[in-house]
């Protein structure tokens, strides 16, 4: 990206060289990371501008601070555009990721050290869902749900067990390692019952509402939080949609309850995130991300892997790669050496422990956005069998060479004639 780093090339030639460095590393690899993408050249563009400079605490029209006519702008086409994407009754854009989204939003509606109910890390779900480690472990009294050691799927009995003993006040939904449509309806029916809000955070599968291949859990939750860098190939960065009733409490809660100042040059490149969500194509990337993943499932089946569920609904799969004799660990390590980006992660009662684990998470997003369809999976796929069968210097390196070959033909931030240039020199 030449022309994108040119001032800083000058002014600071190291941090441009990294910057090169780690492009160049993005374009020469499979990046099968199911919680990454590749946001546009425009979203990057719009977060490198000048509005980083501007302290704007406070909201549209309400600042703590003068000077803000043309932000306020930019945040409320931010929030308009998110709006009318999701069809939410209030959008706060402000949350800087999608662990301080999920903080603001608890702390709105769930008094400290009341009881919540959310899916166990262990189980897809994710940190920032009451899990120890994390702050909303001990703020709050956590209780999880699991999914179906049969199934895969999140065993909706349990739910309901769960929530009618500990009547948690606040019930959330949605993962990091799930791969499969969750029935908002039926955990809405069981907050009602138990008289708790419904929170569904959709970081993952946000960009897959958005093109319209996903239900919308707009229509059944109370607050739906999410990031906007995974599926939604915006700005790393994070979003609350709520209903209109609780648009002040979560307002006050994202600021001056945790944070400061908004970024607002994040804030824009969400804007155009949103619009670029909100175009037909959209449409065409999302249904291709999921029918990449459904393909790329199928071809791992096909060659003895074991996926947990039996396959996915959505961008992500969780695979089981004890049929070849490995760890999620030595998988992660042996397909890096291959140029092959995935990560490891426990599956449903994992008898290895977390940092060894004995699965891997895969997501078609990154590399939908490259181009790459159903004949590419089926050849990633091959050669994550390849590796992981026969994990042997050799055998990594014909496949290292076949995954340059590969992403050489789906340019990444350049035209494809530049792409050319670049090999032959
Ligand atoms: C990724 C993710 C988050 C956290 O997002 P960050 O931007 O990394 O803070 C929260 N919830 C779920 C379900 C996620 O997958």
């Amino acid at each position: 990206m030449a022309d994108l780093t040119a001032s800083l090339r000058t002014a600071d030639p190291v941090v441009a060289d990294l910057v090169d460095r780690e492009l160049f590393r993005q374009r020469d690899g499979l990046e099968l990371i199911a919680s990454e993408n590749f946001a546009s050249r425009a979203v990057i563009d719009a977060m490198g501008t000048p509005l980083t400079n501007k302290y704007s605490e406070g909201y549209p029209r309400k600042r703590y601070y003068g000077g803000n006519e043309v932000v306020d702008e930019v945040e409320q086409l931010a929030i308009d555009r998110a709006r009318e994407l999701f069809q939410a009754g209030h959008a706060n854009v402000q949350p800087h990721a999608g662990a301080q989204a999920n903080f603001a939003a608890f702390m709105a509606v769930l008094p400290v050290g009341s009881p919540l109910l959310g899916m166990s890390l262990a189980h897809g779900g994710h940190l920032s869902h009451g899990h120890g480690v994390n702050h909303s472990g001990t703020i709050w009294r956590a209780f999880h749900y699991g999914v179906d050691p049969d199934s895969g799927r999140i065993d909706m009995d349990q739910v309901r067990d769960l929530a009618r003993k500990e009547r948690p006040k606040l019930i959330v939904c949605g993962g990091s390692a799930y791969s499969r449509i969750i029935d908002f309806k039926a955990f809405r029916a069981i907050a009602d019952e138990v008289e708790a809000t419904l929170l569904v955070d959709m970081a993952h599968f946000a960009g897959l509402v958005a093109g319209g291949v996903h239900p919308s859990p707009v229509p059944h939750a109370q607050i739906v939080t999410t990031t906007t860098h995974k599926t939604l190939r915006g700005p790393r960065g994070g979003l609350i949609l709520c209903t209109a009733e609780l648009g002040k409490a979560i307002d006050k809660s994202v600021f001056p309850g945790t944070q400061g100042g908004p970024l607002e040059h994040v804030i824009a490149a969400k804007a155009v995130a949103f619009a670029e969500a909100l175009r037909p194509d959209f449409k065409v990337y999302a249904a291709q991300v999921v029918s990449n993943a459904k393909r790329l499932a199928s071809a791992l089946l096909e060659r003895g892997f074991r996926i947990i569920s039996g396959g996915t609904d959505t961008h992500v799969m969780l695979v089981d790669v004890r049929p070849k004799g490995v760890t999620g660990k030595q998988a992660e390590d042996l397909l890096g050496r291959a140029g092959i980006t995935v990560n490891r992660n426990s599956i449903p009662n994992d008898p290895a422990p977390p940092f060894v684990t004995s699965g891997i998470r895969l997501g078609s997003p990154a590399m939908t956005t490259r181009g790459m369809k159903e004949a590419e999976m089926a050849f990633i796929a091959e050669m994550i069998d390849r590796v992981l069968t026969h994990p042997d210097d050799g055998t990594i390196a014909a496949v290292r060479s076949e995954v340059h070959d590969l992403t050489r033909g789906f340019p990444l931030y350049e035209s494809a004639k530049a792409a050319m240039r670049r090999e032959r020199r």
